[in-house]
């Protein structure tokens, strides 16, 4: 239970806590790890090259991302209603699929729980359970892959000192999702739907694009020059609300102690590196430990661990490499 509300504590803003306490393993395994560090990692590792990460996990959610998101294109351009509509509201193959935020925005707006919008919540609500919460984000939402892509300019430039990363509380993200549920009660609109570059994206993919890109663009402007993914890190209140869905999610990424010499090349190509906190030496309590719900399920971390101490797993079940 303890852990339970750490997690979502974390999820909503605090900073994860040095443990007081760790296992007898874990005080075990660290004690065999560096007594004789390079031996073990030759004999008892198996390494890849720091010099070239694996794509394989990145390649295979862009595929996902860009065939989703091209199916609902198809759909319309053709009329062959596989998926209809749009991210926000669809049917897929006579299923209605409502995203969780919108839904919740519209019953805010109207004052009411409206049936046929709680069956497709539900649904969606179902499919993320089982899929790993936030990993809408990553494996679905078309923001995620714009602003993956600006993100390696926005790292050139704070590389070569041209511009510096401003980190904001992560907090923040959780005051915009009350600030915006509560918006759309008090006006009867749903404001967010029209500043959301997740349903401005998917739309315009859709239907053509419209003066509503002009803000995406502005975000990703300030995500190179200001911020590193300022709005999915510190606003965007969906990746909020997949991410409670994520606490209760049996798909995970999974850390295991003995494969990791700290380095962190996992927690700089992450978007939620507190997450990963538990990779800094002494932090882990356990051999094994599944990260927290505000993981996106990207798999970056997966491709770039040199020593393979990260993995997919679905919990209770065996690991998906
Ligand atoms: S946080 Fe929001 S914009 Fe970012 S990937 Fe998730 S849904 Fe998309
Ligand atoms: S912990 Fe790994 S899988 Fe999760 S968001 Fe960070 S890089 Fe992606």
């Amino acid at each position: 239970m303890s852990r339970f509300v750490d997690l979502l504590l974390g999820m909503l803003g605090a900073e994860p806590k040095k443990p007081t306490h760790v296992s007898e393993n874990v005080k075990q395994i660290m004690v065999r790890k560096y007594a004789n560090k390079d031996n073990y990692i030759k004999e008892k590792l198996h390494i890849r090259a720091h010099q070239n990460p694996s794509h394989k996990w990145r390649n295979r959610r862009w595929s996902v991302l860009i065939a989703v998101n091209m199916l609902f294109v198809v759909s319309f351009w053709l009329d062959i209603q596989i998926l209809e509509g749009a991210l926000t509201a669809s049917r897929f193959v006579g299923f209605h699929m409502v995203d969780l935020n919108s839904a919740l925005h519209v019953m805010l707006a109207h004052k009411h729980v409206i049936v046929n919008l709680f069956i497709g919540t539900f649904t969606v609500f179902l499919l993320w359970v089982l899929m790993g919460g936030r990993s809408f984000c990553s494996w679905v939402c078309p923001y995620h892959l714009v602003s993956e892509l600006t993100e390696k300019l926005h790292l050139k430039l704070v590389q070569k000192k041209l511009v510096t990363d401003h980190q904001f509380h992560r907090g923040t993200r959780t005051v915009f999702w009350l600030l915006f549920a509560l918006m759309s009660f008090a006006t009867g609109y749903t404001i967010f739907e029209t500043l959301s570059p997740t349903g401005i994206l998917s739309r315009a993919l859709i239907y053509g694009p419209g003066l509503a890109l002009g803000w995406v663009f502005l975000l990703l402007l300030f995500e190179v020059f200001w911020s590193r993914r300022a709005w999915c890190r510190y606003v965007c209140p969906i990746g909020l609300t997949y991410g409670a869905v994520g606490l209760i999610t049996p798909l995970q990424i999974t850390y295991r102690v003995e494969q990791c010499f700290h380095e962190g090349d996992c927690r700089k190509v992450c978007l939620v590196p507190h997450v990963l906190d538990v990779t800094i030496k002494g932090r882990a309590t356990e051999e094994s430990v599944g990260l927290g719900p505000d993981c996106t399920r990207c798999g970056l971390c997966v491709d770039v661990c040199p020593t393979g101490a990260l993995l997919y797993e679905v919990k209770g079940l065996s690991k998906l490499l």
